[in-house]
């Protein structure tokens, strides 16, 4: 066995349908008594629910959380919490709603409790972005990662299946990635399996007409995601990330759609140079490949599988191959101009790996 390092971080985790009515006393518990409740404009009808549940315990809700947190935003939340004195945030969301407690955390230090309604799994990170000037900077800082995140299976009923499907993917990404990261250690490597096996699971049943099928296949996404979250905020990601990074920052495709495109190209890149992960991904979806079987998977539960479809430009593709190039990161496999190009290409065209 390869020595290898564990870093455990002391994070309290709620799982189950329904979990939501406990949050007053989640709030309790980390000794607080004045919360600012986080959200989306989208999202205001479950951050007014959950500050009715809080009752005097809440003090206001800010209902502009925006994709990649912009500054303006972020800057614009801390000075309400502040001004209200706050001793708490709720974010209620996706990722976009929790990076925005998470800017808020930075800088104040302030407990967090986050409540995940997708599957991109930010709650089990110490990963922060802020987008300045177009620019989006990423950071790692502890004091970001939610002190208690509140998993209620009955608030992901409302991501429609479309949506849940590519943020389960995206969720996968992160399980798959970190089984061939140079820092992983066994019990990353357990959790990502666990991972990949509930999406295995989830995605074929999401779009289900039988509501017992939905209900279970639901339950299983969000407790994937968690697990998949602990793989993404144990380990360093790779070629797959990094390349989802350039295309989301650099030409504004949508995050989980383009993690969904890009995951079976990534993989089938670094197949043969990771082969102990690749047998690992492809035994916890019960397929015989794991490029092919990720792409099947994902197809089958209706996602798109060309980046042409989710509005990238045939004429960028040199353009993203030169950014992924430029930056340096760990990856099974060197960084190969050509093979990256044609994997971009492959994304593009969304056809099945070979
Ligand atoms: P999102 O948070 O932007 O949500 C997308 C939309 O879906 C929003 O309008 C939201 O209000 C809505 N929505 C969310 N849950 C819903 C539900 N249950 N029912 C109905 N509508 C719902 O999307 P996301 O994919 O969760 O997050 C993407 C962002 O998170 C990106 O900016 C990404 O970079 C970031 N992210 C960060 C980390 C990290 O570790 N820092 C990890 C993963 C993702």
């Amino acid at each position: 066995m390869k020595d290898f390092v564990y870093t455990g971080h002391a994070q309290r985790v709620v799982f189950g349908s329904g979990t939501l009515q406990r949050l007053g006393k989640e709030v309790a518990a980390l000794g607080a008594s004045r919360a600012i409740v986080l959200s989306t404009p989208g999202q205001r009808a479950e951050a007014e629910r959950v500050a009715t549940l809080l009752g005097a315990r809440c003090v206001g809700i800010f209902d502009r959380a925006e994709m990649h947190v912009p500054i303006e935003v972020a800057r614009e939340a801390r000075e309400l919490a502040a001004k209200l004195g706050v001793d708490c945030a709720v974010a209620v969301g996706g990722g976009s709603t929790i990076g925005l407690g998470k800017a808020i955390a930075l800088e104040s230090a302030l407990p967090f409790i986050a409540i995940p309604t997708t599957y991109a799994g930010s709650e089990m990170t110490s990963i922060y972005g802020i987008t300045e000037t177009g620019l989006k900077k990423t950071g790692l800082d502890a004091r970001v990662r939610p002190r208690t995140v509140l998993y209620d299976v009955d608030l992901t009923l409302s991501l429609p299946v479309a949506t849940s499907v590519t943020s389960g993917m995206n969720a996968l990404a992160h399980a798959a990635e970190s089984l061939y990261a140079a820092d992983t250690n066994p019990v990353i490597d357990l959790i990502a399996q666990e991972g990949i096996a509930a999406f295995g699971r989830a995605l074929p049943a999401l779009g289900s007409a039988d509501p017992a099928r939905i209900d279970a296949a639901r339950a299983e996404a969000l407790y994937g995601a968690w697990l998949c979250g602990t793989a993404l905020g144990a380990v360093g990601m790779g070629l797959h990330h990094k390349l989802c990074h350039t295309l989301g920052g650099s030409f504004n495709l949508p995050h989980a759609e383009t993690h969904t495109i890009v995951l079976p190209h990534a993989l089938a890149y670094n197949a043969k140079a990771a082969p102990t992960a690749m047998a690992r991904t492809a035994q916890a979806l019960g397929r015989g490949d794991a490029p092919q079987g990720v792409f099947d998977i994902a197809q089958g539960a209706g996602a798109r599988m060309a980046l042409r479809d989710i509005g990238m430009r045939s004429a960028d593709l040199d353009r993203a191959c030169e950014i992924a190039m430029q930056n340096r990161y760990p990856n099974p496999r060197p960084l190969e101009a050509r093979a990256i190009r044609q994997l971009l290409q492959d994304a593009f065209d969304g056809v099945r790996p070979a």
